[in-house]
């Protein structure tokens, strides 16, 4: 049923915790709420008491859009929609009739559930609860009270302004405000893991910027546009960001020609840990995230990811280390990542693929086997070559 005053009720997870931060993580997620809600119409949204509070403020918001806007900001755990009204056990009761119709008609039992937080409010929570709870049942007689294992649930909440009507709220995305977290840059292939490493940092608060190496003509423009698209299907969540494309060729070609077939990935993974560091410090970026999950191909050994780090300074963070492929394959069907990644273009890593990549590489074989390229040359070019894009939700 359509009702005109819905608005929502945005619960927030750990932000709750944070003591003395609690302000600025409060600030940060209020704002990324508005900005995730901008192409869904007109809103006010505001905090009181640990609840964000987003209202439409015309007609012709689209409700459903904002609805799962709200549900993919980082921060927020659960989003209920919910309907004001004054603050009086008749009008709670009058609300619930009509805005939980459809619900009552389906249901056969219900409870009610209150919670108080204008301390003044002449009635506690679990009287609250008692005089709706029997008001309702009378209303609707096909339905009876049970709380131990009801079909509905109907949530009053007592606030400053208003008492709302809500049924269960639905879970949001959890972790932290986008911004809290400091600021990385992510290495994004076109592939499954990288998108839901980057998804995975940027909940805990981390905003990105991503890097893509290309290898013109062996790599296609498809390909760059998939990571693109990839990006901007992560834009939901993370906000918009830049995409920092770096040409890889000539760097794969010279490892071809001067370099023993073996090392090929792993000096290649090494240079991308260079690049990538470059593009990090001068986008004032503290760390590298990654895509890498321990033992899944031959450079994601421990050896091998020893080797790969030990060109960089700066932390590399690696969320799906301990994760089975099953379970990142689950995480990008349900952030929406999976259908774009399984597009079948060719991604730098699987041009020059040895055919026995070495899977116990001795650091220092692998020092001397790079020792013939000219390192800083071929990274300057690469830098040089570099290009980005902004891309928005
Ligand atoms: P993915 O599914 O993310 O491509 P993968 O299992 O195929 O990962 P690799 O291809 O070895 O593994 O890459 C490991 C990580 O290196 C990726 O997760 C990603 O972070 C980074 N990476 C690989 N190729 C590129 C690329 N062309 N541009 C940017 N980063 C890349
Ligand atoms: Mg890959």
């Amino acid at each position: 049923m359509i009702n005109h005053n819905e608005m929502f009720l945005l619960k927030l997870g750990e932000v709750v915790l944070k003591g003395l931060n609690r302000r600025s993580f409060e600030d940060k997620l209020v704002n990324n709420v508005r900005r995730r809600l901008k192409s869904c119409g007109s809103f006010q949204v505001y905090i009181r008491q640990s609840t964000i509070y987003v209202e439409p403020t015309t007609d012709n918001c689209d409700m459903e859009a904002a609805y799962a806007a709200c549900r993919q900001v980082f921060g927020v755990v659960a989003v209920a929609r919910a309907v004001p009204c004054e603050k009086t056990v008749e009008a709670i009761v009058e609300t619930a009739k009509t805005y939980l119709a459809d619900e009552f008609a389906a249901a056969r039992s219900f409870k009610v559930e209150s919670k108080r937080a204008d301390k003044q409010f002449y009635l506690n929570s679990i009287q609250i609860s008692q005089a709706v709870g029997g008001d309702l049942a009378e209303a609707f007689p096909h339905v009876t009270v049970d709380v131990h294992k009801p079909d509905l649930t109907v949530y009053v909440e007592i606030r400053e302004k208003a008492a709302y009507v809500h049924a269960p709220a639905l879970p949001g995305a959890g972790g932290l405000p986008v911004g809290m977290g400091g600021h990385a840059v992510s290495l994004l292939s076109g592939g499954l893991d990288s998108p839901v490493s980057s998804w995975m940092m940027a909940r805990r608060g981390v905003e990105l910027e991503m890097v893509h190496f290309v290898s013109p003509p062996y790599t296609s423009q498809q390909a760059q546009d998939k990571v693109l698209e990839l990006a901007r299907l992560l834009t939901a969540y993370c906000g918009r960001m830049i995409v920092h494309i770096v040409p890889f060729t000539e760097i794969q070609e010279e490892i071809r020609k001067n370099c023993p077939e073996e090392y090929f990935t792993l000096i290649m993974r090494r240079f991308m840990m260079r690049l990538a560091e470059a593009v990090a410090k001068k986008a004032g970026a503290k760390a590298l995230i990654t895509g890498e999950s321990l033992g899944q191909v031959a450079s994601q050994t421990m050896m091998a990811l020893g080797v790969t780090e030990d060109v960089t300074t700066m932390p590399v963070l690696r969320p799906l280390i301990g994760i089975d492929k099953v379970e990142i394959i689950r995480i990008a069907r349900e952030i929406g990542t999976y259908e774009t990644s399984i597009l079948p273009y060719e991604d730098c890593c699987t041009v020059f693929t040895p055919r026995h990549p070495a899977t116990r590489p001795d650091l220092e074989e692998v020092r001397k086997a790079e020792a013939a390229l000219d390192v800083e040359e071929l990274v300057a070019k690469a830098l040089a070559g570099e290009s980005w894009v902004r891309v928005k939700y």
